[in-house]
């Protein structure tokens, strides 16, 4: 295994790393500390990056985007984290969709969908699963129970599809222009054979945003509520078959939703250690620099050793999910869950060693180490909870 980075890969990350440090971050603390959820978003640098490449970076090349590989994009989404966590993921929240558009969706629907996408800096895309009473769940719904999972009916009338229900906390809810939303299309049975996967555009009839959350962590990223009120959606916008939703996604292997987290977390990781160094170098207490005390070094030795660990987890990971996007089997590739549920451990801990050199500095909110720590704390909720460990288990018990 070799995981140095070769020509075309290097370029994206430097790239990445010029476009992090000289736009990103000068702006990246101001924004996360505006109060208003709705202001902390700033479409100029959305569209800046996206002139570069990095909105479009997984489309397939045949199709006019930039066609990099899963090991390009971990590098690039650390470089981006590095500046700020919910920029890197707004523009890796596009890759993940327009990805799967141009590996499953028919000739029409790409005409429609991912042409448009790559003409406009503006166009950001979502998707939309959680509801107030179903979340967990339709990550591991029972095997058997109707009653579990999202519940947003989906009704056919002649060549439409009527929507009526409601999503939360999906991201770009406010800011995107087209969704991908599971809805149930038959409620008697499991949401595994019952769900059908719809392309929404924002501007569809019946489809409002409602409230904007205020989250703690990764502030610029924008996730609202999403109320479809007899909201019509041609046939024609169907992703795979009617009630086959689960399946729709079955054409990619990348498992890019896991993976992504891992690498963005190593991206603050390396921000939170460059930035414990510094401190623990200039600092003093009674005459003597803090990196002479021992117990700085054991921090920030432990930053540094699970920072390296993550690192390697998540190229191995992104060279072997890309060979596993490639067709290729072999019964050893990881599972991206695993690099995941690690990354979350990680990325909470380094922030909090981060913050206990600091100490009392690193609780003001004029730098950025109460940022990385409020960052890292979205990992508990996203799919880093209990729900990834008990999947992950079933997956090597199964
Ligand atoms: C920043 C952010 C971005 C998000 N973006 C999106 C998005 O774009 N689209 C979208 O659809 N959703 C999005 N979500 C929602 C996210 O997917 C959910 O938060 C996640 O599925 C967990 O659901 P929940 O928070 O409602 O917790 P719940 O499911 O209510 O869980 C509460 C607690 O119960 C535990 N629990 C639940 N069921 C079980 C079980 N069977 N066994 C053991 N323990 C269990 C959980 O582990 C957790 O500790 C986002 C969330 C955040 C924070």
């Amino acid at each position: 295994m070799d995981f140095s980075l070769n020509e075309e890969q290097r370029v994206w990350q430097l790239k990445a790393r010029k476009f992090a440090q000289e736009e990103i971050a000068p702006i990246s603390l101001k924004r996360h500390c505006i109060s208003d959820p709705r202001e902390t978003f700033d479409w100029d640098i959305i569209g800046r990056g996206s002139k570069l490449g990095f909105r479009t970076l997984a489309v397939p090349k045949e199709w006019g985007g930039h066609g990099a590989d899963l090991v390009t994009q971990a590098a690039v989404i650390a470089e981006l984290a590095k500046a700020d966590s919910a920029i890197a993921k707004t523009f890796s929240q596009c890759w993940k969709w327009s990805r799967l558009i141009a590996l499953v969706c028919t000739s029409d629907q790409k005409e429609r969908f991912l042409k448009p996408f790559l003409a406009d800096d503006t166009y950001l895309l979502g998707y939309a699963a959680t509801e107030p009473n179903a979340s967990s769940d339709n990550r591991m719904p029972p095997e058997n129970d109707p009653r579990a999972g999202w519940k947003l009916r989906a009704e056919r009338h002649g060549d439409e599809w009527i929507l009526n229900g409601g999503k939360c906390y999906i991201a770009n809810g406010n800011v995107g222009k087209l969704f991908f939303v599971s809805t149930r299309t038959n409620p008697d049975v499991n949401i595994r054979e019952g769900t059908t996967l719809f392309i929404v555009p924002r501007d569809t009839p019946g489809l409002r945003v409602g409230k904007v959350f205020n989250k703690s962590g990764w502030r610029f990223y924008q996730n609202a509520e999403l109320i479809f009120d007899d909201a019509r959606v041609p046939n024609a916008n169907i992703i795979g078959e009617v009630n086959g939703g689960f399946r729709a996604r079955g054409g990619d292997a990348s498992q890019f939703g896991d993976f992504e987290l891992a690498a963005n977390a190593l991206g603050i990781c390396d921000a939170a250690v460059e930035m414990a160094v510094a401190h623990a170098r200039t600092h003093r207490q009674d005459g003597k620099r803090l990196v002479d005390y021992q117990t700085v070094q054991l921090k920030l030795s432990e930053m540094h050793v699970i920072t390296e660990a993550l690192r390697a987890f998540v190229m191995r990971t992104a060279w072997e999910r890309e060979r596993a996007s490639r067709g290729e089997k072999d019964a050893s590739f990881v599972n991206a869950q695993f690099v995941m549920i690690f990354s979350k451990d990680v990325v909470q801990r380094v922030t909090h060693l981060n913050m206990e050199i600091y100490a009392a500095a690193g609780d003001m909110m004029d730098l950025a180490v109460d940022k990385l720590v409020r960052d890292a704390s979205v990992w508990t909720h996203l799919a880093g909870s209990t729900i990834l460990r008990i999947m992950s288990v079933k997956a090597l018990t199964a």
